[in-house]
């Protein structure tokens, strides 16, 4: 069984709320290791490059342009993670899309709260500040979008010497 990698964003709203410590540390404490990591400010045009349309298959043309926008209001830092199942860990670490949902001890449940109905009553993306590669599918084509080979770095750390008999 092999590896695997995962794109996480910390969204603008993450960033302007000065979680990234916070969200990062999730991660880290979990054993995912962070094998790339920037902070990015995306024009539209990427912006469509990683909300793609099966976003607006999957919640209409208006979430698409929304998410577009939201993604690109500020900075947003972000990272590959790599460790054993790390698409689905991670989604778990992030917890439900919509916060009002999302359980406790999650990123989306313990620092916000929204739901998808208020969002949509107020016309409002939903805040939920981060991404999470939603599946393998989605994650191959998000690392290579973010992160070129050489902003990705291959290193030991102390959790693969323990947990995975990684001794060399
Ligand atoms: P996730 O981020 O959990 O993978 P999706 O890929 O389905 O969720 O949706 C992408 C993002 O779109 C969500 O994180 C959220 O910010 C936003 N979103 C999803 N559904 C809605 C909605 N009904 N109204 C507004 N924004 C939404
Ligand atoms: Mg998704």
């Amino acid at each position: 069984m092999e590896k695997e990698r995962t794109l996480v964003l910390v969204k603008p709203d993450g960033v302007v709320r000065n979680l990234i410590g916070k969200i990062i540390t999730r991660f880290e404490d979990a054993g995912l290791k962070i094998i790339g990591m920037k902070m990015v400010w995306v024009n539209e045009n990427f912006a469509k490059k990683h909300y793609r349309e099966d976003i607006a298959t999957k919640h209409g043309e208006k979430v698409r342009n929304d998410l577009i926008k939201y993604i690109g209001e500020g900075p947003v830092v972000a990272m590959v993670l790599e460790g054993v199942d790390a698409i689905k860990v991670t989604r778990k670490i992030v917890g439900s899309t919509y916060p009002n949902d999302a359980q406790p001890g999650t990123i989306r449940g313990d620092f916000a709260h929204i739901s998808k109905d208020y969002a949509n009553s107020k016309e409002l993306s939903v805040k939920n500040l981060i991404h999470a590669s939603g599946n393998e599918e989605d994650a191959k084509i998000e690392v290579p979008l973010w992160f070129n080979k050489d902003e990705m770095h291959s290193y030991k750390t102390v959790h693969d010497m323990v947990c995975f008999g990684e001794f060399k």
